[in-house]
């Protein structure tokens, strides 16, 4: 037994795979052809104790740390769900960490109504299942370089409780479903010390979904564009002024850990698949599988998921003991992807034909593992924060 496999943790392992297979699998084909998933999955991953898994109970969260968000994604995407399905039925997981770290802040200065507000409005609901949230951060000059991002929130010259909002998102997941954004903003001057998080409920007037964006992979989570117009928003729902930047820098290594997680698990899912797929087809009178050359993929497919987990995982593990990790994340990131890539290459391959039909499984993971390279830090500016992190 280790810290994956304790009683807890195989009980948690055990309701993921039920929930995937009863709640998931057969209508995800569905979902994918509508660019949505319904709302309702929300509530019941709520009522699991899956929508607040990770978050503390204090805030009606189910409790845990990463290793539990880490076996959830494992399970789910063993049990034949998507990266598309994770990202946007769990958006929560990079839209609501920064509305919980403020309310604890207003808690820690004594303003309970400030944190009672909070949480009362975008926390509980979300943990519940009863709401969904998203994170606004990049906007159509540019996502890599945040620092530099326009949309802009000023004091409300009469009314100094009321920010105004005006400005534009990009590539925002979840949020044609969301209940809020939580939404980079400028409220200061130049550069990353000049951004603020602000939560802006989606129904407030002059918030719309500009644009429905259709997509490669990720297909049943949606993606919108979206267009701040004179938008008002109480004051109370600023995370902390000035502080946005730092608040994204704190929570992008849980968020690229996810996406390794993510990777090698998709990777495991289709190696799973192609195995039983190779024993199966027979080509030249023998089965796949009696090919030295296919069993040599297989392997070294099986070696670099190995690789990639066992990296990960030890990451994930000093992370729940309160270790920086911001390097490590990277790193994990980056192996995670690389081995996803490859794999979901060398299935597609191995299931010849059928593996570039849309109703093949490994189809579907190759188009959605193209996205992890690029969200949460595309490669090349992970790579170039990892040398400054390293000092080379
Ligand atoms: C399906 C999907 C879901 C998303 N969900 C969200 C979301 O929920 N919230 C949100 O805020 N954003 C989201 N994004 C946006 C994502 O985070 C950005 O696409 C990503 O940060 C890259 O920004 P960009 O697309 O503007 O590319 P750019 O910043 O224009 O960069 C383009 C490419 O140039 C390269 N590059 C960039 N900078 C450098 C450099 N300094 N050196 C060398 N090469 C470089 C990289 O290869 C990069 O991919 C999502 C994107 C997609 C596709």
């Amino acid at each position: 037994m280790d810290e994956f496999t304790t009683p807890e943790r195989t009980a948690l392992a055990e309701t993921v795979r039920e929930f995937t297979q009863r709640h998931i699998t057969a209508e995800l084909p569905q979902w994918e052809a509508e660019g949505r998933i319904p709302v309702k999955l929300h509530r019941l991953a709520g009522e699991a104790g899956l929508a607040g898994l990770s978050y503390p109970e204090a805030v009606g969260g189910s409790g845990g740390d990463l290793v539990d968000t880490t076996i959830m994604i494992e399970e789910m995407l063993g049990a034949g769900a998507s990266g598309g399905l994770i990202a946007g039925l769990f958006t929560q997981g990079i839209a609501t960490p920064h509305v919980i770290d403020e309310a604890q802040r207003r808690r820690d200065r004594g303003e309970t109504q400030a944190a009672d507000y909070l949480e009362d409005n975008y926390i509980r609901p979300v943990m519940a299942g009863d709401m969904i949230a998203s994170l606004g951060v990049t906007e159509p000059d540019g996502g890599s370089d945040v620092s530099g991002l326009r949309t802009r929130a000023q004091s409300d010259p009469e009314d100094p409780d009321t920010l105004i909002v005006n400005g534009a998102k990009t590539f925002i997941t979840s949020a044609i479903r969301a209940d809020y954004v939580t939404t980079a903003v400028r409220t200061g001057g130049p550069g990353a010390a000049g951004v603020s998080l602000l939560v802006i409920p989606t129904a407030a007037p002059g918030f719309t979904v500009a644009r429905e964006l259709d997509k490669m992979g990720w297909r049943c989570s949606d993606t919108a564009e979206l267009a701040f117009v004179d938008v008002r928003v109480p004051r109370l729902n600023l995370l902390g002024a000035e502080q946005g930047f730092a608040s994204l820098a704190r929570h992008f290594a849980v968020e690229r850990l996810t996406l390794a997680v993510t990777g090698y698990a998709t990777a495991q899912r289709c190696l799973d698949l192609t195995i039983e797929y190779a024993r199966n087809r027979e080509t030249f009178g023998k089965p796949l599988i009696s090919r030295q050359v296919i069993r040599h993929d297989l392997v070294e497919m099986h070696r670099q998921i190995d690789v990639a987990r066992t990296y990960t995982r030890d990451v994930v593990l000093a992370h729940a003991r309160g270790e920086e990790v911001m390097t490590r994340a990277l790193i994990a990131k980056q192996t995670a992807v690389d081995t996803c890539s490859y794999v979901v290459d060398r299935a597609v391959q191995i299931h010849g034909g059928a593996g570039y039909m849309k109703d093949s499984e490994v189809e579907r993971h190759y188009r959605d593992s193209r996205i992890l390279g690029i969200g949460g830090g595309a490669n090349e500016v992970m790579t170039d924060l990892a040398s400054k992190l390293l000092g080379y």
